[in-house]
């Protein structure tokens, strides 16, 4: 076993060169999600994971969605291994403003140990460290231990809105006992992680409106409510100086910090003056006597995300606006209900609403909490690959994003799912200078190439599993 293991290791090993090229080609494919200018880039992107994965020796088509397609890809029917669905996602975010890139957004480039690119972790080079292992796998021993079925989609990063409905419609091909992603980051450059919470999503719009149109602030101040300051004081009553949220209902379902979390927590290196120091702001804020990384993974939050109102040009125009409007958003946890949610603040807003202006709330969103099984086997399995990939056993963390896809494989199809990133925290996803640490990337495929040995071991296999 460690003979086969070595050969494995070895070809990984030996391929560091070619496997950046292949990531340098897939970073060159602008495949932006957000921009319907990059139409025929999702396509071409999804494309060459199809031909990469039949290079491997997967049967791999491009499947239509909706939207962008999926790239699809399988290994192995065999009734006596058990099934993993790995996931992961070829769409990127727009990479601008360009001119604070050090290097072309669109073009690989490595330097002090890392390859700088859009997508280059997020979510491209986590992809192809599957594809890798996989590969190692079946030049080195033939065959895999597990069936695989390989899904990459082009949506992800603008929250997968095609994704559910391609799933139910080729529910078929998804049948997995597990699934793994590899689309989340570890806690620090010397400590992996799994991650096993994600949070839930759901957004308002809120519109003030005052008088119908912007009024001359000489002539009528001081007859009529002025929006953006009814809108701001909307939003201030929402909560307390404690930072506690007053609506009712709203924290249904979010549990509090038990000791044995808090414990967990508090191993965790985490200096609060250096966190506010690289942030940028003065302290650190937020619900009293939480620690930051509970308040961050484990805790709801309900956030303003723009405001806007009245006149922004340059010099002074005095008016009182007609309207101001404002963006909200709250992250849900636990087994908060989005709708029990969605209401609770629509209702709490309208009836809140200042008199002398008229308040209009427009909710969105349904994504739930998704909560990892740490005593599931797939858990005990990828800790140990972890291990042997990076020399150290990870801890376990949550993210305080949100992933779709997490949530609709919970909802959908009931599925344990591994959250195994290797991303570092200071990656700069979805940011000018993304990268991806050369060290995360080669000692991910390790990982990921004994990942599937560990499942094999630990996962009953689909004849024998309750399905
Ligand atoms: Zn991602």
């Amino acid at each position: 076993m460690i003979d086969r293991d070595e050969g494995v290791l070895a070809h990984i090993r030996g391929s560091h060169e070619r496997y950046l090229d292949e990531l340098k080609a897939l970073i060159a494919i602008p495949s932006v999600s957000a921009n319907p200018q990059h139409r025929s880039d999702m396509e071409r992107c999804a494309r060459f994971l199809v031909e990469r994965m039949s290079e491997i020796g997967l049967r791999s088509e491009l499947l239509p969605t909706e939207g962008a397609p999926f790239a699809y890809g399988r290994y192995g029917n065999d009734p006596s291994k058990p099934t993993v669905l790995i996931y992961g996602h070829y769409d990127v975010q727009p990479a601008e403003p360009f001119d604070l890139w050090r290097s072309p957004p669109f073009e690989g480039t490595v330097r002090d140990g890392n390859i700088y690119g859009r997508g280059s972790v997020d979510d491209k080079g986590q992809v192809l460290m599957h594809l890798a292992a996989l590969e190692a796998h079946l030049r080195v021993r033939g065959d895999l231990p597990i069936n695989i079925i390989v899904l990459v989609e082009g949506e992800e990063e603008i929250g997968s809105p095609s994704f559910e409905r391609a799933l139910a419609r080729h529910h078929d091909l998804f049948q997995a006992d597990l699934a793994i992603i590899s689309d989340t980051a570890v806690y620090a450059d010397d400590t992996p992680a799994l991650t096993t919470s994600v949070r839930g999503l759901v957004h308002w719009d809120v519109r003030v409106t005052g008088p119908s149109e912007d009024l001359h602030s000489g002539y009528f101040g001081g007859i009529v409510r002025n929006p953006i300051e009814a809108l701001a004081m909307l939003i201030a009553s929402l909560k307390d100086e404690q930072a506690r949220v007053l609506v009712p209902r709203f924290y249904e379902g979010a549990p509090s910090i038990d000791e044995a979390l808090e414990i967990e927590i508090r191993k965790l290196a985490y200096d609060e003056a250096a966190s506010a120091a690289e942030l940028g702001v003065p302290q650190l804020w937020g619900e009293r006597g939480v620690h930051p990384l509970a308040r961050m993974w484990y805790r709801p939050t309900l956030e303003c995300n723009g405001i806007w109102g009245g006149y922004q040009g340059p010099g002074h125009k005095t008016v009182i606006p007609s309207f101001a409007c404002a963006k909200l958003s709250a992250r849900l946890v636990g087994a908060q209900d989005p709708l029990v949610v969605r209401d609770a603040v629509k209702r709490y807003l309208l009836a809140h609403a200042p008199a002398g202006v008229r308040v209009e709330v427009e909710d969105e969103g349904t994504a739930r909490a998704v909560l990892i099984g740490r005593d599931h086997p797939a858990v005990a399995a990828a800790s140990k690959a972890m291990r042997r990939g990076f020399g150290k056993d990870p801890v376990f963390i949550g993210t305080g994003g949100s992933i779709t896809p997490v949530g609709s494989f919970d909802r959908i199809y009931g599925l344990p799912q591994v959250l195994i990133g290797v991303g570092l925290p200071d990656d700069r996803i979805h940011a000018p200078n993304e990268k991806f640490s050369l060290k995360q990337f080669f000692g991910g495929i390790e990982t990921m190439a004994m990942l599937y040995d560990e499942l094999a071991e630990s996962l009953p296999a689909r004849e024998r599993s309750a399905r």
